[in-house]
């Protein structure tokens, strides 16, 4: 059984703030997961979800689990290992025709990971999260049995799964569903958006007419242009429509040190965003596109999370309800640029129904996402923002997350109680746990 240590004295997720922590790595995790408090897999989540609970140094990795175990060519029903990679899914079955129903913005990611977030895409208002698209899922409980869980077995468990953190077990094996492509192209449409209200009611329109819709927002414009940025809708191009000559995937970057913290200052932001929003000159653009450079940009540029320097950097990604009303989106920016908070990747896209999993981020309405580099006056800016957001009925997407309080996440998130009965039915010793669920869980009165 291959078996590895690893990863030197200190762990983190996407956002690179560090901690005392190092993963162990095992291709046999049913074995593994027997004395691990917490699985982790290619550490995409920004936060601390990924981490280990203060005095607690080992996590379980899974990405040595990556076996294809059944594909069911008739209905693209996938099982697989939990350490299994989109990356790899995507290498053996994209050019036999097959796609995940649903993909994160990142291929570098694990099946258990997705499922433990219940991510979802740029479909996510057409065919919602991957938990839609999960059927079986098997775990290592917290209380120590392996369960085999579904919409008709052990139901609870498997919807406290889905978005559940990797809290309510250790997932060993997933079944998850792919679809038949017509061609491996996409064809693209980029449409240039004068501001906040417009791109409200762009991204609405173009719900009905196309599967794949999400907006890049220019977060620093003032005034009449607050919110100004470009919307990119997709959809996958039939045989007759692909090229004769191939699209090209965006040439390979690589970040090679970690910058200065200067780097990511709100000069060359804001410089950034409008030569970023000057070259769409033309107010629509359309075109064949290769699938990379539409699902996956920032996987073209390896280590771009090095640019925000040592202190790193934190998502704060929210949904606004559609009850909420269309100028919901301009209170929140509104309130992001009074407090100054530069980003370069601002992302706003239409939600669908809330998912089934009992955590799960997506409701109907908008979600606004937006890389901040970590200062002194981060948590005064989450809190902030996280006040405006219950204000709205919204909440924050754990995955992202690393500074939301207990007492403004319970305000959030009227789930969180049921979703508490059934982590303490399946581990009542709280046996798993991470920093994330040590920060939020456990205190109720900050
Ligand atoms: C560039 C970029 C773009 C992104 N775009 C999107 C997006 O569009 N939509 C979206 O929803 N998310 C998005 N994400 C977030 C990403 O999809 C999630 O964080 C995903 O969960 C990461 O998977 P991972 O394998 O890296 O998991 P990790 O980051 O390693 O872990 C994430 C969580 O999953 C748990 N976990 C991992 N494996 C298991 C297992 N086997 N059993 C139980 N629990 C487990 C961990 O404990 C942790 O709580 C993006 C991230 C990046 C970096």
């Amino acid at each position: 059984m291959p078996h590895e240590k690893n990863t030197g004295p200190t762990l983190s997720g996407w956002g690179r703030v560090m901690v005392p922590g190092y993963e162990v790595r095992s291709s046999d995790l049913a074995e593994s997961s027997k004395h691990a408090v917490l699985s982790r897999g290619l550490g995409r989540s920004y936060g601390d979800a990924s981490l280990p609970p203060r005095g607690v140094l080992e996590v379980l990795g899974t990405t040595l689990a990556d076996r294809i175990l059944a594909f069911d060519e008739a209905t693209g029903w996938l099982r697989a290992e939990a350490g299994l990679s989109l990356a790899e899914v995507l290498r053996v079955f994209m050019p036999r025709g097959w796609f995940p129903a649903v993909t994160p913005g990142t291929k570098f990611v694990t099946l258990g990971g997705m499922v433990a977030s219940d991510v979802h895409g740029k479909n996510h208002h057409k065919d919602g999260c991957i938990g839609n698209h999960i059927r079986w899922l098997k775990l290592r409980a917290g209380k120590g049995r392996i369960v085999e869980c579904s919409r008709a077995e052990e139901a609870e468990l498997f919807f406290a799964t889905l978005g559940g953190m990797g809290l309510t077990g250790h997932v060993l094996e997933v079944e998850m569903r792919l679809v038949r492509i017509p061609s491996p192209w996409i064809l693209s449409e980029s449409i240039r958006v004068p501001d906040i209200d417009a791109f409200m009611e762009g991204l609405s329109r173009a719900a009905s007419d196309w599967p794949f819709t999400m907006g890049w927002i220019d977060c620093l414009s003032r005034g009449a242009s607050l919110g100004r940025g470009i919307l990119y809708c997709g959809r996958w191009a039939e045989p007759n429509e692909a090229p004769r000559k191939s699209p090209a995937p965006k040439p390979k970057l690589a970040v090679p040190w970690v910058c200065p913290s200067w780097v990511m200052g709100p000069f060359v932001v804001k410089s950034f965003n409008q030569l970023y929003y000057a070259k769409h000159w033309q107010r629509r653009w359309t075109g064949i596109v290769h699938p990379e450079s539409f699902f996956y940009p920032l996987d073209a540029i390896h280590h771009w999370n090095r640019l925000y320097g040592k202190r790193g950097f934190t998502q704060y990604q929210c949904v606004l309800p559609k009850k909420s009303g269309p100028l919901a989106a301009r209170r929140v920016l509104e309130l992001l640029v009074k407090h100054g908070g530069a980003s370069f990747l601002c992302v706003i896209k239409d939600c669908g129904e809330q998912g089934e999993g009992l955590l799960s981020f997506p409701m109907r309405g908008i979600s606004i996402a937006l890389d901040i580099p970590i200062r002194d006056n981060t948590q005064g800016l989450i809190d902030a923002l996280n006040e405006q957001v219950i204000e709205e009925g919204g909440r924050v997407y754990l995955t992202k997350d690393s500074f939301t309080r207990p007492l403004h996440y319970r305000k959030m998130e009227p789930r969180l109680a049921k979703w508490q009965e059934i982590r303490s039915k399946w581990d009542p010793d709280e046996r798993l746990q991470s920093a994330l669920s040590e920060r939020l869980l456990k205190e109720p009165n900050q």
